[in-house]
């Protein structure tokens, strides 16, 4: 498992790529959660969200060791993040990704000189393909998740929430794969551990949730939830471990939960924020977390959203208020 002092170690290597991104805090959704909360707020990180942490952790790390070529099998913030770090440092990058990419994420990728490659429209397919062109130009495979450097990389999230907030209750963390919250986890359990750690599932992609009840990691079948970032079907060999070792709780949140918090952040806040991260302020706004009083963390994982969706993830807030005032 990693410790502390690989976070600390990754912290340092990507000081000049990352920014320390600002917390955010609004009194309304603050009133109407009930506590303090506050928006730890990764979508205004470089290319858009926290991946950049664990993959410039690994592509600098690669580069040390002679790399001249990296590849990954995502179109989304994963593909986009290892091609930005891969051009920042001079190296080449392919970036496989599914026959249906969508072209404004694609042109994200060229955008940071990555090469694009095609390939099916499952994941089952892109991973192996992403490995075979690593080993045949002498490159290194950047995975999503399941990698101690990425792992430590997204745990510097941790150490940096640590810094700029005391006293802090809680932190909230959607789950994908696991690479962020086993990153978080590691930090922040082994410097106070009286932090809760609360992950966040959608109902439709609760594989973590029921890897951790049957306590085996467990798969589920091809989910179509909205926050794309959170599809991954299983918890990671080495993620899994972590989770199972420290998370204090996880909540399932229902798709028109993640559209409303979604609405609310953008109405109420003006900031764009992935269906991936609006579930983090979901779990809070419908108390799925049942604290009152506290401050609490939400973990503002990305802000890629295409603009062209946005309309079919608006909610009418207004529903909101009426919720609310009959609980
Ligand atoms: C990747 C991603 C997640 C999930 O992270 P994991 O490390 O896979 O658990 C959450 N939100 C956004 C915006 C992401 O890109």
């Amino acid at each position: 498992m990693i410790t502390l002092k690989d976070i600390q170690d990754a912290r340092q290597r990507i000081q000049n790529v990352v920014f320390e991104t600002p917390i955010l805090q609004s009194e309304h959704l603050s009133n109407l959660c009930r506590n303090q909360l506050f928006l730890k707020a990764e979508h205004l990180q470089k290319t858009g969200s926290f991946k950049i942490r664990g993959a410039s952790n690994m592509v600098i790390h690669a580069i040390e060791n002679g790399a001249r070529h990296v590849t990954a099998a995502s179109s989304g913030n994963h593909g986009q993040a290892v091609a930005y770090v891969a051009n920042k440092y001079g190296i080449s990058s392919t970036i496989v990704v599914p026959e249906n990419a969508s072209q404004c994420k694609i042109n994200a990728i060229l955008g940071y000189n990555g090469q694009v490659e095609k390939c099916g429209t499952t994941s089952a397919e892109r991973l192996p393909r992403a490995k075979q062109i690593a080993d045949d130009q002498n490159g290194t495979y950047i995975p999503p998740y399941d990698d101690p450097l990425i792992m430590a990389g997204q745990g510097t999230v941790g150490l940096e929430i640590l810094q700029q907030l005391h006293n802090i209750d809680a932190i909230i963390v959607p789950i994908g794969g696991g690479g962020l919250i086993s990153g978080i986890l590691t930090a922040v359990k082994e410097t106070n551990p009286s932090i809760q750690i609360i992950g966040v599932e959608p109902e439709l992609a609760q594989d973590t949730y029921l890897s951790l009840q049957n306590n085996k990691i467990t798969a589920i079948p091809e989910t179509h939830t909205i926050a794309d970032g959170l599809r991954t079907n299983q918890p990671g060999d080495l993620t899994f471990p972590v989770l199972s070792k420290y998370l204090d709780d996880l909540v399932l949140i229902s798709e028109e939960e993640i559209r409303m918090a979604f609405s609310f952040v953008l109405e109420r806040m003006k900031q764009l924020i992935e269906p991936s991260s609006a579930i983090t302020v979901a779990a809070a706004l419908y108390n799925k977390i049942n604290m009152q009083g506290k401050n609490i963390v939400t973990l503002i994982s990305g802000g890629n959203v295409d603009i062209q969706h946005v309309h079919g993830i608006f909610e009418d807030t207004t529903k909101f208020s009426l919720l609310h005032t009959n609980v």
